[in-house]
């Protein structure tokens, strides 16, 4: 039984469209989700008049049995972005005929003298790292964005008016920053200690710190695995800062102040707080995070990570925040890697308030962490982001409740330490 004031919180933050009818296929499904306009309801009508009675008889008649969306095509609503992914579970069980990638397992020696991430190496630009302990930050031999370029908008001189609108071009400052995790080439972040996890949130939370007093945006991330393009097995992440907001932040800044001055309340505490609640997205948890795979998740093993206070940036985090958030990795990486047996393939981030900003300006922001592995149904099959979800929008067969469902049911030690 669905509790209202679940079902009320529900409603705030996500909006979901749903037609009903019996369960569709193929070009029926596309042509269901097109006559939607025409359809006797629009769910956000639905929302905004009806009760918990009426909110509860809907729910029945969309076929969601709690708050699962089971069998039939519909659309989950993304408030971080304002933007939909279309699911259609009923596709779940095709057969894969398309590509297939050799897992590579290859064992990895501690040291390489040829990789430019090891104690000690020379670098591409001549530099040699030091004979580092832990983790070593420097900026990126080739980076995408430098800190002294002009500043100013342009468009070309001919024809001004229209290349104004049409020919927009403004620069950007900012640095690009390399994270080795550990002097280790042969490990990941799941094989490191949570004592060695920690280090990585610690820097993460300095080197925000510091770039913040220069630049708008601090995105740090990792690309794990050569499937996400990384193109040296050497456990590293990047941090990005630059003087603007990119199209991501801009998009998650735009809707989370929305939300905050319609409901009073972050919309991001808010989730967190429903999905506390509703057990079937959770992956792990401890005392001071969440891992859930998001209700509008795109990626099929989609985490968002979570704080369960309002927090605004990782620099904000308590010593004992950092240690659940150590603990809390470890366990979500482990679950990952133990889900197909290889070392999970991954792009992530973490994404909090811009700089500068004292609370009451970025108020709005919650702290979060985004997982994006590409992996669908085994270490060799992945999901590609083409046709209708580059032309239309993102498109999901399994639901986010059945990944969360995989994900919880491998979440233990690491597969590679049970062998
Ligand atoms: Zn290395
Ligand atoms: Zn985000």
């Amino acid at each position: 039984m669905v509790q209202p004031v679940i079902m009320d919180l529900a409603y705030q933050a996500f909006r979901i469209d749903v037609k009903a009818g019996e369960g569709a296929s193929g070009r029926c499904e596309w042509r269901e989700l097109r006559n939607h306009e025409n359809a006797d309801y629009t769910s956000e009508a639905v929302v905004k008049r009806a009760d918990v009675g009426e909110l509860t008889s809907n729910l029945e008649r969309w076929g969601i049995a709690g708050s699962q969306l089971v069998d039939r095509p519909h659309r989950r609503y993304n408030p971080l972005t304002g933007e939909w992914v279309l699911v259609s579970p009923q596709r779940a069980k095709r057969p894969w005929q398309g590509q297939v990638e050799q897992p590579s397992l290859d064992a990895r020696p501690s040291y390489d003298p040829g990789c430019y991430l090891c104690p000690g190496n020379q670098r591409a630009n001549g530099e040699c790292n030091p004979a580092y302990a832990s983790t070593h930050v420097f900026v990126n031999d080739f980076s995408a964005l430098l800190p002294d370029s002009p500043t100013g908008e342009s468009a070309p001189l001919q024809k001004a008016e229209l290349a104004s609108a049409l020919l927009r071009a403004e620069s950007v400052n900012g640095v690009c920053r390399v994270v080795c995790f550990s002097p280790r080439h042969d490990l990941t972040l799941a094989e490191l200690s949570e004592v060695e996890i920690r280090q990585v949130i610690d820097v993460w939370a300095s080197q925000t710190e510091e770039l913040g007093q220069r630049y708008r945006w601090i995105q740090i991330f990792e690309n794990k695995g050569e499937v996400m393009g990384c193109s040296n097995p050497h456990p590293h992440g990047q941090i990005w800062a630059a003087d603007v907001l990119p199209n991501e932040a801009r998009k998650e800044d735009a809707r989370q102040a929305s939300y905050l001055a319609q409901h009073s309340s972050p919309l991001l505490v808010d989730y967190a707080n429903l999905e506390a609640t509703l057990p079937e997205r959770i992956v792990v948890a401890n005392e001071r995070w969440l891992a859930v795979v998001p209700f509008w998740a795109i990626w099929p093993f989609e985490t968002l990570i979570l704080p369960r206070r309002h927090v605004l940036r990782l620099p904000d985090l308590g010593d004992a925040e950092r240690q659940d958030l150590a603990d809390l990795l470890k366990r979500l990486l482990a679950t990952y890697d133990n889900l197909f047996g290889v070392p999970f393939p991954y792009s992530m981030g973490w994404h909090g308030a811009p700089f500068p900003g004292d609370y009451s300006s970025v108020a709005h922001w919650q702290l979060h962490a985004h997982y994006y592995p590409p992996l669908l149904r085994s270490a060799t099959v992945r999901k590609f982001m083409v046709g209708y979800e580059m032309l239309g929008e993102a498109q999901r067969d399994l639901t986010a409740e059945q990944a969360a469902e995989r994900l919880r049911r491998v979440a233990s030690a690491l597969y590679l330490d049970a062998n």
